[in-house]
């Protein structure tokens, strides 16, 4: 589509997505809209994004060189720091590094653009994220596309994965032990990816990049920094299909991710502990 249609149809499905009153457009009736938008979802859609496949558990457990089986039993942080990215998904998928390894069905790795300026981080994969190897799958998985779409990303330019990889039996609290094991994954493929701007989605992803107790509502609406990379935090997807009320300062927190990744950030300093912050226009 090289028209203007692109960007409309993804404001109004953003809208919709935010239970956005709808658009009145008196110049053209209601069935040439409609004609106009199914010709453009057509094109707009485009094809699916590439889903990797789950990897089968006897394919999970078997990295292609012994040294890399031996990382996945027992690698050190300092050496998962230094794999590249398909070195560390392999160990990744062969992990048994912590607890949580018992019980899983898939290693949630993540997906997306290996080169993405915007990742998207979550707490721990749930039931289907388990069963599917996916990230961000499901009704919540689909809310967040709506949403990166409202802000004009396409599921397949952004990169999503989670703090922990192994879901947690029951989808209980991570444990700091479970946390501490997994998170050089995480670094690791922040470092690689090297993206403009971070989003944690939900407390716990942001509580423990941030390393804060303070609630969502006190840390979302502008700026932090998780190391060298901007982050911006904003309530979990599932949580604004329980509450949708949230899905307006989700829209609003993604406004801000999108500014701080197009180099548009307004971020200045001076706040304390020495955090950055960004003030809502
Ligand atoms: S949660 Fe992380 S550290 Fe634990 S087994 Fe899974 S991949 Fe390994």
């Amino acid at each position: 589509m090289t028209d203007a249609r692109e960007p409309l149809l993804r404001y109004l499905e953003g809208r919709i997505a935010l239970g956005e009153p709808p658009v009145i457009l008196p110049s053209i009736t209601r069935s040439e809209a409609l004609e106009a938008l199914a010709e453009g979802g057509r094109d707009v859609k485009g094809p699916p994004p590439e889903e990797e496949a789950a990897p089968a558990a006897s394919e999970a457990s078997a990295p292609s060189t012994p040294e890399l089986a031996r990382l996945a039993r027992e690698g050190t942080a300092e050496r998962i720091r230094e794999l590249d990215f398909q070195e560390l998904r392999e160990v990744a998928l062969a992990c048994q590094r912590c607890a949580l390894h018992e019980g899983r069905q898939h290693v949630v790795f993540g997906e997306g653009a290996s080169d993405a300026r915007l990742v998207c981080v979550g707490e721990a994969p749930g039931s289907v994220e388990d069963e599917t190897g996916r990230p961000f799958v499901g009704r919540a998985g689909q809310l967040l596309d709506l949403m990166l779409m409202s802000v004009g990303l396409r599921r397949d330019e952004v990169y999503i994965c989670n703090v922990l990889k192994c879901r947690p039996p029951g989808n209980r609290n991570p444990q700091p032990e479970e946390i501490a094991a997994c998170s050089p994954f995480l670094l690791q493929q922040i470092d690689l990816i090297d993206p403009k701007v971070l989003v944690a989605f939900g407390s716990f992803a942001a509580q423990t990049l941030l390393g804060t107790r303070e609630s969502i509502g006190r840390l979302r609406g502008r700026t932090h920094l998780y190391g060298r990379f901007p982050l911006v935090v904003t309530y979990h997807p599932a949580a604004s299909l329980r509450n949708p009320g949230w899905k307006r300062p989700t829209w609003e927190d993604l406004q801000i991710a999108r500014r701080v990744m197009d180099g548009d950030s307004g971020l200045r300093s001076g706040a304390p502990g020495g955090e950055l912050s960004l003030d809502l226009p």
